[in-house]
């Protein structure tokens, strides 16, 4: 019997911690694993699960619009945002006791309290106690960054948007990245009237600039505004609640919410790392190497607060792997090539692989087979809205190194074609595979 409490104390019960945390258990060890907000973190309780629920519920406000060039007779139509989010809140309750019985089922002790690192193998409850670890697993994920400015008190962020009393008229959203655009998608289909206020010049960074481009033309056209190269000066409070935007370079904008999604940092802040000796990164993320280890050999850490690539499945993967290594015998390192992303925007983007730029720079030589048309269904609905698929192939090998994608339910194909990128296919297997007709997905096998 060892001298600790546990053989693993887990910090933190998202999609990093309960993963290491039933797999640790399954193999055998004495886990606990302390959750301060709700267990499932981030990606059930106030990330992926809720959104993509409102994504859709989002979507039927041009279901509904198509459905009548289909022959249905469809009445106008309310939408009552309070039904909507309190399904998605109790859909998200029954999930978070899903997570819970999966750790009681593997024996796990879960303590719904903060814990912090008081030392290499001791941690500290919210209550004082302290508890001792053989080892100790950092999975706090991350937490969104909010700039400061006058007012700032005033925005929300993705932690509270799931929960508004009711649907703003008008919402200003700051960001470029993955989750603005989202929203920005979502509250414009529910009627607000929208506006992406981003400091830079560009939109979705990291994602090809043609699909990106397209995401923009499209999003205008459904009329979400863009304000670039205008970061905030001040908010001020009007006496009717609402909110006075004021920006650099641009007229301020009148809005009811005021949504921030600007980042999200590593969740490291008054966790005690630095004094037990763990080394940071100048973002507060936890460095650690191959096999999520720190520079503190019994304090591990896996998942948003590394800061690897912020995404549910990898977190996932690296809790799975950690556990494998130190508790099942079987060493196992994450492998981050090729990782497929989404954004759930009006239209959806998948991605995989190099984007243009990239392969340009990395491998010179390239081949670039597009394909620009409109959906059948957008056809018959008199929706001008065009999908584009992109395929970047290396010109020395033929092999598909990335696949581009924005139009109905990419993000849903692309996940299938992933594999095919990741097994390293060629330009010529794609060709060779006989088309599925009619679909959209037949494209890719298609490109000239
Ligand atoms: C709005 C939004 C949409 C997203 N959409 C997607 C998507 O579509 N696809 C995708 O793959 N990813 C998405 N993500 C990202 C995804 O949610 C994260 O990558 C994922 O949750 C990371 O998992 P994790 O285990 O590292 O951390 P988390 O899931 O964040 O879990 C960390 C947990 O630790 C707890 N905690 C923190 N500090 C302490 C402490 N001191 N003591 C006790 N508990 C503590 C927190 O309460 C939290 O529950 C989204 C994120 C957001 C915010």
């Amino acid at each position: 019997m060892s001298d600790f409490d546990y053989d693993l104390f887990v910090i933190g019960a998202g999609s990093g911690g309960v993963r290491a945390s039933r797999v640790a258990a399954s193999h055998g060890a004495r886990v606990a694993v302390a959750e301060e907000h709700r267990v499932g973190g981030t990606c059930v309780i106030r990330g992926c699960v809720p959104k993509k629920l409102l994504v859709y519920g989002a979507h039927f406000a041009e279901d509904l619009k198509d459905a009548r060039h289909f022959g249905w007779d469809v009445p106008d139509c309310h939408f009552d945002w309070q039904r909507l989010r309190d399904n998605v809140l109790s859909e998200v309750t029954r999930l978070e006791g899903l997570y819970g019985q999966t750790l009681d089922n593997h024996k796990v002790t879960v303590l719904k309290t903060r814990a912090t690192v008081v030392g290499p193998q001791k941690v500290r409850l919210a209550d004082g106690t302290e508890l001792t670890a053989e080892r100790i697993l950092v999975a706090t994920g991350g937490w969104p960054f909010v700039p400061e400015f006058p007012g700032s008190e005033h925005a929300i962020t993705s932690n509270e948007v799931f929960h508004l009393d009711s649907l703003p008229k008008r919402v200003v959203i700051a960001g470029g990245g993955y989750i603005a655009n989202e929203f920005a998608g979502i509250f414009n289909e529910f009627g607000s009237k929208v506006t992406i206020v981003n400091r830079g010049d560009a939109i979705l960074r990291g994602y090809d600039e043609q699909i990106r481009d397209r995401l923009l033309q499209i999003s205008m056209t459904k009329g979400i505004e863009f304000r670039f190269n205008a970061p905030f000066k001040s908010i001020e409070k009007q006496d009717d609640g609402s909110l006075m935007v004021h920006l650099e370079n641009c007229d301020p904008i009148a809005a009811d919410a005021l949504l921030v999604a600007t980042g999200r940092v590593p969740n490291t802040k008054g966790l005690g790392l630095e004094a037990a000796g763990v080394e940071l990164d100048k973002d507060g993320a936890v460095k650690v190497d191959d096999n999520n280890q720190s520079s503190v050999p019994s304090i591990y850490a896996v998942g948003d607060v590394t800061n690897r690539i912020q995404l549910t499945p990898v977190a996932i993967r690296e809790g799975q792997a950690f556990a494998d290594s130190v508790f099942g015998g079987k060493p196992t390192t994450v492998d981050y090539a090729n990782v497929p992303s989404a954004v759930f925007s009006h239209p959806p983007i998948g991605a995989v692989g190099m984007t243009e730029a990239e392969a340009r720079n990395k491998l010179g030589a390239v081949r670039i087979y597009t394909s620009d048309f409109r959906a059948m269904k957008n056809v018959l609905a008199g929706r001008n809205e065009r999908a584009l698929y992109k395929m970047v192939v290396n010109a020395a090998t033929d092999q598909v190194v990335g696949l581009h994608m924005i139009g109905p339910d990419a993000p849903e194909i692309l996940q299938a074609a992933a594999v095919a990128v990741k097994a390293g296919l060629t330009k010529a297997d794609f060709d060779a595979t006989i088309a599925l007709h009619p679909s959209m997905a037949e494209e890719l096998v298609l490109l000239k």
